[in-house]
């Protein structure tokens, strides 16, 4: 069931675009299953349940912690993370480039901009998050990149309203795609979850963050 799922979200995929498969409160054995299915891109929003899972499964795995991410906790996912796609100050940022030096790596993060409604939603506002991308400092982060942004929708049955958050990610995302520095390239633009990755595809998502719809629902 897991691997029919995958396959027919992947096979539904445009070619630009890659599925992120999310996989938070859900045991190892599930996600071997998926991964013998021929994902091994994995996404989880809490720091503790990534690191607990990560030396349990194979090595090749793409690990992408898409959960808000506190600057005291990046010191545990810095060895192994693929990329971080809740990035939402320099400060973290900072800690991130700092962990990344320690351990010899290059790090690849995402802003994480605010288009929800929804107060409780983290993230950027778009002037904010410009803000960021001409901050001196940022050239001094020589282990991070900067390769795009990621947003969540309202979560609503306004499938209008939900394109219109990720019509307005887009544009914003190729806004500021126009200024590179040294270590900002844009080229992941990540949006969509089960309910509305397929609008996010259609308004130009690359990266979608599936949960619900191949593992069955959350308690
Ligand atoms: C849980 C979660 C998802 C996946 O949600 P589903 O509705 O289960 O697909 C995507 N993105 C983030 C940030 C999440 O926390």
């Amino acid at each position: 069931m897991i691997a029919e799922a995958i396959h027919q979200i992947e096979g539904s995929l445009p070619e630009h675009a890659k599925l992120i498969a999310v996989t938070k409160t859900k045991p190892v054995a599930l996600i071997r299953e998926a991964y013998v299915a021929g994902c091994h891109r994995f996404g989880e929003n809490k720091v503790q349940e990534m690191v607990e899972k990560q030396p349990q499964l194979p090595a090749d795995i793409e690990w992408h912690l898409i959960g808000h991410l506190q600057s005291n906790k990046v010191k545990y996912i810095a060895p192994f993370v693929t990329l971080i796609h809740s990035i939402d100050s320099l400060k973290l940022l900072q800690e991130v480039n700092k962990q990344a030096v320690k351990h010899h790596r290059i790090i690849q993060c995402l802003l994480q901009i605010h288009i929800a409604d929804e107060e409780t939603k983290y993230g950027l506002s778009p002037d904010e998050a410009e803000a960021l991308l001409h901050e001196p400092a940022l050239d001094t982060l020589s282990n991070i990149r900067l390769i795009g942004l990621m947003g969540l929708a309202t979560n609503t049955d306004d499938e209008a309203k939900i394109r219109q958050e990720f019509r307005g990610l887009k544009q914003l995302y190729d806004k500021l795609a126009q200024q590179e520095r040294k270590n900002v390239r844009f080229r992941e633009l990540s949006m969509g979850m089960s309910g509305d990755y397929r609008i996010a595809l259609e308004e130009g998502s690359t990266l979608v963050r599936v949960g619900s719809a191949i593992f069955g629902s959350r308690n």
